[in-house]
């Protein structure tokens, strides 16, 4: 394809018409929230009310469900899904792949040659995929290849609208013949389970006895880009890598910042109201959308809901925003770093404990006994967030995110915990010892008087942390944009039973020691905060300072993935998962097998298209190029024209050349490395080969393909440059 053909399809593109939406309109679509969810509501209307009493106790206790129950709510579900076109349902999971996983079946059954609709509990509850072909990380041999998907009555079934039909989704668990988990769900279900045990005995110990449901709460900033689809499908690195791996910087960038906070324009409206349309039927409560700090970079927030039915939307989010880019010319790239040299994306996962009859138990609160559990808590996510370290971080790990942690846009790949000025001279005060007085800004003795009200703290805005309290919640930021945050979730969770646990045996010790209540309390607070205070940092995480001061409190820094893998087994994770029932050590080695393997592909992936994109489009083009030059020459030389009058094209020529050997040999030797790589087995041993052999290599590769974009001429140029991609017209 030439470059007219690129302009002209760009002109076609912008010259679609806005639709205009009357403010009535406007209004019919928040009404239309949910509209698409099998909601409470919608159970409690049609069910009869012994078998919703009965999902209610499922929902709420995790009590199993009756068969006769199960048969009524299948009843129930397809007769609402029915009147609303639904043919098919699916049972909607989230294999290891990061993804998720749907197979249709219709309503369509047949009784004597008749065709009637038939949808029982049993296809309501169980459902029986093949799971062969999704990642297993050898816990599923071929023999006893069936999966089971188990339905998550705390999620709601869904409606998904195609084209010229409606699936009924059912939000499923996915597990192995032998019960394992073969999927994000499960693990994240039974971290769940684990935190509310041990943060119930804690409420109990700390004599809130009325306690009796803990949960954890999740929203999650999405940051995207958009591009137009024609461009996007002239890079085959996009299409197949999900990222450009080669581009030489745009003309203008985001220097002038210019783009963050500005005027949404006006395509990128249309896209973003149908997106907003479309999970509010889905019952996603899509809340903030802004341009981001990347020119074509955007942001979605909704509003926190419980973190089950949060990571769920967050997929259903991606997916929706996909289609939707697809319907108004775009392409959505949720890579975490789709252009070099532009801000790549994150997703915050904003994260907090609540439970049912205290409600968000990170807020500070007003009274003293607030204020105590308020530190409590606190304290134990600290400790969490310290003694877990490499598992936090080992959670956001994959080939993605590594071009974005620690690249002065993003945290650092060192996990320390922020917590604003005046909640970190609180701490400081605590772990001095010192009785937390007027002198420490109006404070408390720890249970007696109550802390003065934390204002939201502005340098909050210190983005440099990869985890941040931001007055009634952590924020952990160095999430990767396209990653299923269920991993996350399920890490914090089973790191923060741990520490409520470790607190709580400490409490129990000093009261059965005779220590009055309220001074053990102190004391396990004071106690656990000193010993990981460590982790605590309010300065610039991207300063080189902090590198070398986060060695020396002795925090761990797992640069790349590669590195950060390993902390999936290590001892103390396995004894961790175990423990809390969250995986098994087969489990846990089945995920690890699985992430370093999906670490390899990708990069033999992206080593496989980097070859051919130079081979067949690169070098041809520098070739097409040189040749035209040294035309050029012979026919000025033929013309009379002297050598030093033509200095300025043999240079040009000699560079050109010069370039073809570099990028050539360069290639070359990434083809070697991919190679070499390739012929051994990707088992986690093999992560650093992969990464110096063909990742290091591609970007040397690109350093010659980037500096020969700048020189050849554009019409020439096979692909379409950042300048051109980076701009939304
Ligand atoms: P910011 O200052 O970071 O923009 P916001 O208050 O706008 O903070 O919240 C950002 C995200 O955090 C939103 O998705 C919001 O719903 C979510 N959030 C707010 N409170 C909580 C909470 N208690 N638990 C989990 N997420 C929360
Ligand atoms: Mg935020």
């Amino acid at each position: 394809m030439t470059r007219s053909h690129r302009q002209t399809s760009i002109r076609l593109i912008s010259d679609r018409t806005v639709n205009v939406a009357s403010p009535g309109e406007n209004w019919e679509l928040i009404r239309e929230f949910g509209q698409d969810v099998f909601t409470d509501e919608v159970m409690k209307r049609l069910l009869p009310a012994e078998a919703y009493d009965d999902l209610r106790n499922t929902i709420d206790q995790g009590a199993a469900l009756g068969e006769a129950t199960a048969e009524a709510v299948a009843n129930a579900m397809r007769s609402w899904a029915q009147e609303r076109g639904a043919t098919h349902y699916t049972h909607w999971f989230q294999p290891m792949t990061g993804l998720t996983a749907e197979k249709h079946d219709s309503f369509l059954e047949l009784s004597g040659g008749q065709a009637i609709i038939k949808f029982d509990g049993s296809q309501l509850v169980q459902g029986e995929p093949d799971a062969s072909s999704f990642p297993s990380g050898g816990i599923r041999q071929t023999f006893e290849a069936r999966g089971y998907t188990a339905w998550d009555p705390s999620s709601p079934a869904f409606l998904r609208r195609d084209t010229s039909g409606c699936t009924l989704c059912i939000p499923t668990a996915f597990c192995s013949y032998t019960g394992e988990a073969l999927d994000e769900k499960t693990p994240l279900m039974r971290a769940g389970e684990a935190l509310q045990r041990e943060a119930l005995a804690t409420a109990h110990a700390l004599g809130h006895n009325a306690v009796r449901r803990v949960y954890t709460t999740v929203g999650c900033e999405q940051e995207y880009f958009l591009l137009d689809k024609q461009f996007y499908v002239q890079r085959p690195d996009l299409a197949n890598a999900g990222r450009t791996l080669f581009g030489a910087p745009p003309l203008k960038g985001q220097e002038l910042d210019d783009h963050y906070f500005g005027s949404i324009r006006k395509r990128v409206m249309a896209f973003m109201e149908d997106v907003d349309r479309d999970l509010w039927r889905l019952g996603v409560p899509a809340k903030t959308r802004h341009n981001e700090v990347a020119p074509s970079q955007f942001e979605l927030a909704p509003i926190f809901e419980a973190s089950n039915v949060a990571v769920d939307h967050n997929m259903l989010t991606m997916e929706v925003m996909r289609n939707a880019a697809d319907r108004h010319g775009f392409a959505c790239l949720l890579h975490e770093k789709p252009y070099a040299g532009v801000n790549g994306s994150g997703k915050h996962v904003n994260w907090a404990i609540a439970c049912t009859e205290r409600g968000n138990l990170l807020n500070p609160g007003s009274t003293p006994q607030d204020n105590v559990s308020f530190l409590y808590h606190l304290t134990a996510i600290i400790a969490a967030v310290d003694t877990h370290a490499p598992l936090l971080r080992a959670s956001i790990a994959h080939s993605g995110n590594d071009h974005r942690l620690g690249a002065n846009e993003a945290p650092p790949a060192i996990i320390s915990a922020y917590l604003g000025d005046q909640l970190t001279a609180i701490v400081d005060a605590i772990v001095s010892g010192r009785s937390l007085n007027e002198s420490d800004g109006g404070l408390m003795h720890l249970g007696v008087e109550a802390l003065p009200p934390l204002t939201k703290d502005p340098t909050d805005r210190n983005r440099t942390s990869p985890f941040a309290f931001t007055g009634n919640k952590f924020e952990f930021r160095a999430a990767g944009s396209s990653q299923s945050v269920a991993v996350v979730n399920t890490v914090l969770c089973t790191a923060a039973a741990e520490s409520l646990e470790a607190m709580r045996l400490k409490l129990q010790a000093k009261l059965d020691a005779g220590v009055q209540h309220e001074q053990a309390v102190a004391e396990t607070i004071r106690e656990t905060l000193t010993a990981h205070h460590r982790v605590v940092f309010k300065g610039d995480g991207y300063s080189h300072d902090w590198v070398t001061e986060a060695e020396s409190r002795g925090l761990p820094n797992l640069k790349s993935t590669p590195d950060a893998l390993p902390a999936w087994v290590s001892e103390e994770s396995i004894a961790l998962f175990s423990k809390h029932n969250v995986l098994s050590e087969r489990e846990l080695r089945a995920r690890h097998e699985v992430a370093c393997e999906k670490y390899n592909t990708h990069i033999t992936i992206e080593g496989r298209v980097s070859s051919h994109i130079v081979r067949t489009m690169i070098l041809p083009a520098v070739l097409a190029f040189q040749r035209r030059v040294g035309d050029a020459v012979v026919a000025s030389k033929a013309a009379g024209i002297d050598d030093t009058s033509l200095q300025g094209q043999t240079a040009l020529l000699k560079r050109l050349a010069g370039l073809y050997n570099r990028i050539d040999a360069d290639c070359a030797a990434m083809e070697a490395g991919l190679a070499k790589a390739e012929g051994i087995e990707h088992a986690p041993d093999a992560l650093q080969t992969f990464k110096a052999e063909v990742l290091d290599r591609q970007s040397q590769l690109r350093e010659g393909v980037d500096e020969a974009e700048l020189i050849v001429e554009d019409r020439l140029w096979p692909l379409p440059k950042y300048h051109e991609m980076l701009v939304i017209y």
